[in-house]
């Protein structure tokens, strides 16, 4: 019997009976290190004392209230905490039940934003090749995966598609990382003026790429251009720190990093750490206020919205990462984990790059490391690392996904903020054995 989800190429899954710290636990007593968080979710790692706790606490008090008749103490008391840290002027946020959900909302505060101002024709998207911004049509839409969305279109949302930031590691060009990041921010200013100056809505952007292309941040001074660019021309700016965001980079927002503000920033995974499902859209007082005095804020809603009981999750696994100073924990183990990585691959003729920030860090895998060449996909080898890394009692997250415009293969490590520096030894060479193992 297989689970609808998985899919019909993957062996039946292992039945998760179990989580503690950083590991899972099968039905049969198999025990597997969670080196990538499920999908950078579990941030905590497993079973943590305090969340339960809190949970329990929650459930006994009330479990769930619409937020079309209370709001809750949870939810209030996440609502502060993100906004108290949440970067300058993204004074208001927005609780929903995950990623997708954040985003198709962000989407549209965005054109209720525009319809509010009487700019109705601003109603175009700009996003970039490859990118992936959830699975529900809006959210798919808003995204830049053709294999992803080829099978859908057409699709909900004029998108309009410009180049990722990710080839400059990959070319060999005299070109600086600066100004390959200038180019590769100018795409949206051509983009734009070729839509007509006042037509576009919003663009938007993961600053550190998760799951298509295996945490890939942009080169420096980028997402600054792209700022300028999004002021100049009015166009909203949303960064999509779904994956990236809560702390997995090394700071709390991965864009406090790229030292730009969005006008809307999406969160979800690392918000409640897997213990509830939940996301959020932070926003300004301007884009809250026309969402609210617009049709929006009473069209827009969800059942699970606000939900007490991932509000109370959320609260808890944030405060332990405060108290425990976990954020800056993850960046200061960054570069240990980087050069056990290097190490450990350094004699294989098949990584082509080793990259990311924080715990969120990808392994690109290719034919050639000189030329960078990337594997057929037609190979599967994400696939067969992530089956391989299993039976070696490891998670980690590998995707037919792709840097250079080309499918290749990565594998992503997003593990929990817990780890240690002998569990980072334990993952690497597990992650080492079991890749060796593919390519024997
Ligand atoms: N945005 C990004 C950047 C993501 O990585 C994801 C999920 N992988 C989503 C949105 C969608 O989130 P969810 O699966 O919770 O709907």
């Amino acid at each position: 019997m297989t689970f609808l989800l998985h899919r019909s190429t993957e062996n039946t899954p292992p039945v998760a009976v179990k989580g503690e710290g950083i590991y899972l636990y099968d039905s049969k007593g198999k025990q597997y290190i969670d080196a990538c968080g499920g999908a950078a979710v579990s941030c905590l790692g497993h079973g943590h004392p305090e969340v339960l706790e809190a949970l329990h606490r929650q459930l006994d008090k009330v479990a769930y209230a619409h937020t079309g008749f209370f709001t809750s103490e949870a939810a209030e008391e996440l609502a502060e905490t993100l906004i108290d840290d949440a970067p300058q002027g993204l004074s208001h946020v927005y609780l929903v039940s995950g990623g997708s959900e954040a985003v198709e909302a962000a989407l549209k505060m965005a054109r209720q934003y525009f319809i509010e101002r009487s700019e109705p024709q601003r109603r175009h998207i700009i996003t970039r090749r490859q990118s992936y911004h959830g699975n529900t049509l809006g959210a798919l839409s808003a995204g830049g995966n053709e294999w992803r969305r080829a099978q859908f279109a057409p699709l909900l949302i004029q998108t309009h598609h410009i180049s990722p930031c990710y080839a400059y590691r990959f070319q060999n060009s005299t070109e600086s990382a600066e100004e390959y990041a200038y180019r590769a921010a100018q795409e949206l200013e051509t983009k734009i003026l070729e839509l007509g100056r006042d037509q576009v809505m919003a663009f938007i952007a993961e600053p550190v790429v998760g799951a298509t292309s295996g945490a890939v941040a942009a080169e420096k001074g980028y997402f600054k251009r792209i700022r300028e660019i999004c002021d100049q021309y009015g166009v909203l700016l949303i960064l999509d720190e779904v994956m990236c965001g809560m702390g997995r980079t090394g700071t709390l927002y991965a864009c406090e990093q790229d030292g730009v503000v969005p006008d809307l920033l999406t969160i979800a995974k690392g918000l409640g750490g897997g213990y509830q499902p939940i996301g959020a859209v932070l926003l300004s007082k301007e884009l809250y206020d026309a969402f609210a005095n617009g049709s929006g804020f009473f069209q827009h809603g969800h059942t699970y919205m606000a939900h007490p009981m991932a509000a109370a999750a959320a609260v808890a696994v944030q405060n332990v990462l405060k108290r425990d100073q976990l954020v800056p924990y993850v960046a200061s183990m960054e570069s240990y984990f980087k050069r056990k990585i290097h190490e450990s691959f350094a004699n294989s003729s098949y990584v082509g790059d080793i990259r990311g920030r924080g715990f969120f860090l990808g392994i690109e895998l290719v034919e050639d490391k000189v030329t960078k060449q990337t594997f057929d996909p037609s190979l599967n080898l994400h696939t067969r690392i992530k089956q391989e890394a299993l039976k070696n009692g490891l998670m980690v997250y590998p995707m037919g996904g792709t840097v250079d415009g080309k499918r290749g293969h990565h594998v992503l490590l997003a593990p929990p903020f817990t780890l240690k520096q002998s569990d980072i030894n334990e993952v690497v060479e597990r992650l080492a054995y079991s890749v060796s193992c593919v390519f024997s």
